[in-house]
């Protein structure tokens, strides 16, 4: 008999390409980001918002567009199993944030700053940094349409890279502009590489009438000249783009952020307009994106709501905790206060109760167990209690229970003596044990 991956029933269950545990030690990594990243958020009074990992095909559809690469190719789709309707996992959030502001009417007294951690879904091959579930961790400003929010959004992402100790991140910056003015680049960039028809690859090709601009994009070398040479979507700024533009670049200069404008910077998405930025590092190889983001002031509009300018950013989990490991950048791990030994099963009864206590004061506490009710010798527990890390061993030896007592004892600083108390007393001794720690 066989599953439907052709498995043997029995066999070796894995999980699927692309798509990742986490284990313990490395979780606390992630832990430790995402708690910088509330703190941080907490800090420029961003609210966290929590949207389904799966929405409704059209979203993204009508969100993205229909000729990115992610709703060409990437997505996660099937129907539902009920009444057929197409659905999604999300390959990103910032479509769903949207369509939840307008079907909640977040915005109805005023702009709204959210922020989101979870998994997105996209149908990738799998590498280094590029994977099929992946965490991101976005900020959105909604309601704002000024460059002061671009500028707040760009230099939150600064901070963070500073609070958690990355250097080699740098800033490009570039300028959509307009839907009227992007249709007059379109329209040269159209020209200038029909010019260049045969020095196009077949990405180009497939892209010179549905989506010229991201050919900018292209990492293909033979074509860096041609897309050197191709007119720049700046020069079809008019004043209140570029305006715009130079205010968000005057806040940065003041604010001491370097940042360099790359004309070629546009995003795999439809829905930017005017500022789109990206962090980027070299020391991740071709993944060397960060963190992504930009103005989309017409996706209200678009997912039938209305008009609300808005603009976000999306950084990569995996991708910045890459890059915090090749800084050896030292990473604040969960510490363990106290390992209990327990040398006589039969003790639980009394011991339980107290380490619940404890915990309940704040002391986090790994207990020793049995094996069918056999404890192991003290010896081996003690090698346990060191193996754990914890600073102190709680004894609960034969002596301690005869005398109703536990022993303290420091594991990590030999300057300390180690005391026994009456558990009697436990009301006592807690504090001076917390104390201790
Ligand atoms: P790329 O050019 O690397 O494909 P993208 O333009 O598709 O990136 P966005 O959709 O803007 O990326 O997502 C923002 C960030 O999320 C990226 O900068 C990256 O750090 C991360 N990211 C995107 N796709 C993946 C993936 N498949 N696996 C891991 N992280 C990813
Ligand atoms: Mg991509």
């Amino acid at each position: 008999m066989t599953d439907k991956t052709n498995a043997p029933v029995g066999g070796k269950l894995t999980a699927v390409k692309g798509m990742n545990d986490v284990l313990p030690p490395q979780s606390a990594t992630v832990e430790w980001l995402e708690a910088k990243v509330r703190q941080l958020m907490a800090r420029y009074a961003y609210r966290n918002i929590r949207t389904p990992i799966v929405e409704r095909t059209p979203l993204f559809v009508r969100g993205l567009g229909e000729v990115t690469d992610i709703v060409e190719k990437e997505m996660y789709c099937f129907e539902d199993r009920l009444n057929g309707d197409p659905l999604t996992l999300r390959p990103e959030a910032t479509a769903g944030v949207v369509r939840a502001a307008i079907e909640h009417n977040l915005l109805y007294d005023g702009g709204k700053r959210l922020y989101y951690i979870g998994p997105m879904f996209r149908h990738e091959r799998p590498q280094k940094g590029r994977y099929r579930q992946f965490d991101q961790i976005g900020a959105e400003a909604l309601g704002f349409g000024g460059a002061d929010v671009d500028a707040e959004l760009i230099l939150m992402a600064s901070a963070l890279w500073a609070e958690i100790g990355l250097s080699d991140v740098r800033l490009e910056i570039n300028s959509l502009g307009q839907p009227a003015e992007r249709l007059a680049h379109r329209q040269a960039l159209i020209a200038h590489f029909e010019q260049h028809q045969g020095a196009l690859d077949e990405d180009a090709r497939r892209r010179l009438y549905s989506n010229p601009l991201r050919i900018l994009d292209s990492k293909n070398p033979t074509m860096q000249t041609i897309v050197n040479a191709a007119p720049k979507l700046l020069d079809f700024l008019g004043e209140a783009s570029l305006a715009h533009f130079e205010t968000l670049q005057s806040i940065l200069r003041a604010s001491a952020v370097a940042y360099s404008v790359n004309p070629r910077l546009v995003r795999g998405m439809d829905y930017y307009n005017l500022t789109v930025f990206e962090f980027v590092t070299d020391r991740l190889g071709a993944q060397g994106t960060v963190c992504a983001g930009g103005r989309y002031d017409y996706l209200f509009e678009q997912l039938g709501g209305k008009p609300a300018p808005a603009v976000g950013w999306a950084l990569g989990v995996d991708r910045v905790l890459e890059l915090v490991k090749a800084g050896n950048q030292p990473v604040a791990l969960p510490m363990l206060d106290a390992y209990a030994i327990v040398t006589d099963s039969a003790a639980m009864p009394t011991v339980l109760p107290i380490l619940q206590r404890l915990r309940a004061l704040g002391v986090s506490i790994q207990m020793h167990t049995s094996s069918n009710g056999d404890m192991g010798s003290m010896k081996s527990q003690f090698k346990r209690a060191d193996a754990s890390g914890a600073r102190f061993a709680l004894i609960f030896g034969p002596d301690e229970m005869a005398a109703e007592q536990v022993t303290i004892k420091p594991l990590r600083d030999a300057s300390t003596q180690q005391i026994s108390q009456p558990l009697a007393d436990l009301a006592q001794w807690a504090p001076t044990l917390q104390l201790l720690l």
